[in-house]
């Protein structure tokens, strides 16, 4: 028995993801008849090896970005009373301020900026929305990434929730949400997936479904959904879809940075023959939905996949 103790002391639990109160509440008819004017910033692009964004197992970034904006703009395009520009169409370099400045020359009501994932452990999986921390800004951010994480969910990729991340200045970490917010429109960035993980990776090499293709609808839906349109062959109709709103903040939404409630692990039953062990894992976080966790067998030392 003191062995097994010794094998399941160790639990650490990884907790991302923000937590918020959330109403359901009717959606108000928009007043104007002004076509929605929609960016979408197909993220990195241009020579050189810092504007390819993450490149893993064969997958550049920036080329995946181009594919989904396209099939996004496309998708959005067959909506009636939107207006759908890229901030480019081919593999070029263009700076964050350069993008929202675009955006704002266009007179945009929202930009997306389309990026793929990764992280230094190579251990995180699925998707991700990043929103300003800001007044009206988070408000619209958060909203659309609600959706946006509900259309990504339908494809069977694991969901970390909609975010945000403040830099040491104490404004938004992000350069094109930040710049984009100076300019008076709200930004979100969408990670689609991660290309250094194993998961995700297995997703976007089954070729059976055009993925890219796939995420463009969904990309494309979530605004048609969270703009109220409608299809102009009138088989979408989303003028009466309601969404959860949340309050524009007071102050910065900061991402929970602070430990589990609880956090505990608890031996169920030993067969010392075999040496199976049956073990519980509990954990609560009021604040934020916990959405990985992993455990240690060694002290520490080694810790199994999320
Ligand atoms: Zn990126």
């Amino acid at each position: 028995m003191k062995r097994t103790h010794a094998l399941i002391k160790y639990l650490t639990l990884l907790v991302f993801a923000i937590c918020l109160s959330l109403s359901k509440t009717a959606v108000t008819a928009d007043a104007a008849n002004k076509p929605v004017v929609i960016v979408i910033d197909p993220g990195h692009g241009g020579n050189g090896e810092k504007n390819l964004g993450a490149v893993y197992n064969g997958f550049i970034e920036k080329d995946l970005t181009l594919k989904v904006a396209k099939a996004m703009k496309n998708e959005l395009e067959k909506y009636e009373n939107v207006t759908v520009y890229m901030t480019h169409t081919d593999d070029r370099f263009l700076s964050l301020e350069d993008r929202a400045e675009f955006a704002k020359s266009v007179n945009a009501d929202f930009v997306y900026s389309i990026h793929f994932n990764a992280s230094v452990e190579h251990g995180f999986y699925g998707s991700e929305v990043w929103c300003s921390a800001f007044d009206k800004y988070y408000k619209a951010g958060y909203e659309f990434g609600l959706i946006e994480t509900q259309e990504l969910a339908s494809l069977g990729l694991y969901q970390k929730g909609v975010k945000t991340k403040l830099g040491s200045s104490g404004k938004d970490y992000y350069g094109i949400i930040r710049h984009c917010r100076e300019r008076g429109i709200p930004c979100d960035i969408i990670e689609h997936c991660y290309l250094d993980q194993g998961y995700d990776v297995a997703y976007l090499r089954d070729t059976t479904t055009d993925k890219y293709a796939a995420f463009g609808v969904c990309d494309a839906t979530a605004v048609a959904k969270y703009f109220n349109l409608k299809s102009k062959d009138g088989t979408k109709d989303f003028t009466s879809y309601e969404y959860t709103k949340v309050k524009a903040p007071s102050k910065a939404v900061r991402q929970d940075t602070s430990v589990p409630e609880t956090c505990k692990i608890q031996v169920l039953a030993y067969d010392s023959a075999s040496r199976n062990a049956l073990v519980e894992l509990t954990a609560n976080d009021s604040q934020s939905p916990v959405i990985y966790f992993s455990y240690s067998y060694d002290g520490g030392q080694t810790f199994c996949p999320l």
